[in-house]
Order: C-alpha cells, then sequence, then structure tokens
C-alpha cells in the first residue's frame, strides 16, 4: 500500500515506518521536524517537511504521495506540558488534526490509523482498562485524544472515513535502528537510562505516596515494535474500531528502575519528589478486542525484553540522532 505517515520523523511514527517499509510498503512520511528528528525518516521513505497547520502543504503531500491510508502520529503528547498549556494540545491535536481529516476527504482518502492514548480514559474504576470503561481525562492532553476520536466517529458517520484508533499505554523500547530522542527527554525509561549512561546524575520519581504497593505510580509498558505491529493490523481492519493497547502487565516507577540497574549494570541514583500533576496512579490495560478482533500477538511481554532493547539503542546512539 502507499501510506503517508504523519509524525513520521517522532518516535513512535520512525518504527511504524520502518516497519512498514520493511513489509514493501511505499511509505511518504510528513513532519515538521518540531519533535521529530530527520535522522529518524527512514532512508527508504520519501520525505515531506511540512506542518499540520498548514493546509496546503497537506493537500499538497497527499497528492504527491496519493496514498491509501493515513498513519496520524503528529501530535503533543506530554501529560506535564499538558497542564501548563492547554491551548498548545487543543490546537495541535484538535485543530491540527481537523485540517488533515479535511485535506484527506477532499483527496478521497478514506483510511486512517490514529495515535490515541490511554489517558483519554483518567483513572480507572477497574484493572484492566478495557474499551468499555467510561472517558474521563484528567489532563488537557487525554481530552484533546478523546475530542479527536469522536470527530472522527463523525467523520465516518457523515463522510464514509475507515478509522481504526489506538490507545497506547506506556510505549517504550527501540527497534535495532530507531528509537526515542526527545529533545527535552520527560519520560522514565529514557531518563533512567540517561542516569546509566553517565549523562544525568539521578532519575527523579514523581510521587511516592499513592495507593499503590510501593507508591510509586503504576503503568503498562509496550514495546514499540509491538505497538507498531498494531498499526500495520489495523490497516486491514473491515471497519472503523477503537483498541486499547498494552500488554496487560503493571510495573511501577520504583521497579521499572530497579529493572534498569539490573540490566544496565549501573547504580542508578533516584530523588523522591512530589507527584507530577495530571497523573493517574494505576494505568493497566486489556488488550483482548484487538487480540480477537485483529489477531495482534504482542512478542515482547516482560518490561526486562522492552528495557534490553532500549539500552541496546540508548549505548548505540548515546546523543540520540545528534540535533
Ligand atoms: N516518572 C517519574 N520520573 C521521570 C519520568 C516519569 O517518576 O523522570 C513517572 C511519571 O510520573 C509516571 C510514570 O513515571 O507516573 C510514567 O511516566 P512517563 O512520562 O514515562 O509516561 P506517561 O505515563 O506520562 O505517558
Amino acid at each position: 500500500m502507499k501510506i503517508l505517515v504523519v509524525g513520521g520523523a517522532g518516535y513512535i511514527g520512525s518504527i511504524c515506518a520502518e516497519l512498514l517499509l520493511d513489509q514493501g510498503h511505499e511509505i511518504a512520511v510528513f513532519d515538521n521536524l518540531s519533535e521529530g528528528h530527520r535522522h529518524a525518516i527512514d532512508p527508504r521513505a520519501r520525505f515531506i517537511e511540512g506542518d499540520l497547520q498548514d493546509r496546503q502543504a497537506i493537500d499538497s503531500a497527499l497528492a504527491v504521495a496519493r496514498p491509501e491510508a493515513v498513519m496520524h502520529f503528529a501530535a503533543s503528547a506530554l501529560v506535564s506540558e499538558s497542564m501548563r498549556d492547554p491551548s498548545k494540545y487543543f490546537r495541535n491535536n484538535i485543530s491540527n488534526g481537523l485540517n488533515l481529516l479535511d485535506a484527506m476527504e477532499a483527496a478521497h482518502v478514506e483510511r486512517i490509523v490514529f495515535s490515541s492514548t490511554c489517558a483519554i480514559f483518567g483513572p480507572p474504576e477497574r484493572l484492566p482498562i478495557d474499551e468499555t470503561a467510561p472517558t474521563r481525562p484528567i489532563n488537557p492532553y487525554g481530552e484533546s485524544k478523546l475530542a479527536f476520536e469522536k470527530i472522527l466517529r463523525w467523520y465516518d458517520e457523515i463522510h464514509g472515513l475507515k478509522f481504526v484508533s489506538l490507545r497506547y499505554f506506556n510505549a517504550a523500547g527501540a527497534s535495532a535502528n530507531f528509537g526515542e530522542d526527545h529533545r527535552v527527554e520527560t519520560h522514565l525509561i529514557p531518563n533512567a537510562l540517561k542516569v546509566a549512561l553517565g549523562q544525568k546524575p539521578h532519575v527523579e520519581i514523581f510521587g511516592t505516596d499513592y495507593e499503590t504497593p510501593d507508591g510509586t505510580c503504576i503503568r503498562d509498558y509496550i514495546h514499540i515494535v509491538d505497538l507498531a505491529r498494531a498499526h500495520i493490523l489495523a490497516l486491514d481492519a473491515a471497519r472503523s474500531e477503537l483498541y486499547n493497547l498494552g500488554t496487560g502487565g503493571g510495573a511501577s516507577v520504583r521497579e521499572v528502575i530497579a529493572a534498569c540497574r539490573k540490566i544496565t549494570g549501573k547504580k542508578i541514583d533516584t530523588v523522591e519528589k512530589p507527584r507530577r500533576p495530571g497523573d493517574p496512579p494505576r494505568l493497566i490495560a486489556s488488550s483482548e478486542k484487538i487480540k480477537n478482533e485483529l489477531g495482534w500477538r504482542p512478542q515482547f511481554q516482560s518490561l526486562d525484553a522492552i528495557i534490553e532493547s532500549a539500552w541496546k539503542w540508548h549505548q548505540k546512539f548515546p546523543h540520540g540522532y545528534g540535533d
């Protein structure tokens, strides 16, 4: 298939593009490089630099790439930043996304795979979180993604746009070539590995008084390659659907840091800090629906395997993409 990967220079988009190319698909990447990196774009892909604010740029990208489907990864995705700057989240994740949908409609591109998030749920009533759980986001990031899912439903009903929305839990790990390099790193695993590399003195633990066994937040870490595979399956989905995507396991912040110590063999110092605003205490996915309906099977079930792949990548590219 011909696929336009919007946000394909970012962490998740770059690895999805790589897997799609490995399977013989023809890929164009559309990215404004605000968060993404030129060197994260697989050389086999065509690169179109552009911004989703710019409707004309999207129109011309669609005219050049002539895709049968779009994968939409381009978004602002930090809970903490969204609590300081909600406008950025509503603009980037809703208004700019609407430009993409309208351009797709005009160009008769009728299929989209959308990067959504477990942040649409807020603190769950029961675990694991399946697709019937109420959506009550507690931060503007989750709210913006939930709003876009609703928009997708209406575009399907009114314009016949086929969509699959994948609600990622915590994406982590790397492929051999591409990994996680944010200009300002806020995520737990890369931050812990930077301490192991000697690039940071310690990793901060945000909140030690949650109602969890060790007092720190629990998340469901999913390997980036398993996540990418789900996108490829989503391309063939028979109908519009929403799927949660995790491994069903939970690890606390302290457990993640302990696993990083074990895998790297390094002492990773920690400093305990107050809670980070907007963080729910526990998020664990049920992925039964995507397993049953699309046949998704995660290959990396253990946190250790996820951290090992990230550690390999960080050792190979200690300064990330270097830009
Ligand atoms: N966290 C932490 N120290 C860090 C980064 C994150 O204690 O340096 C915590 C954060 O508060 C959350 C969990 O680790 O409870 C996962 O955070 P991350 O930013 O990796 O992903 P999120 O769950 O926000 O998408």
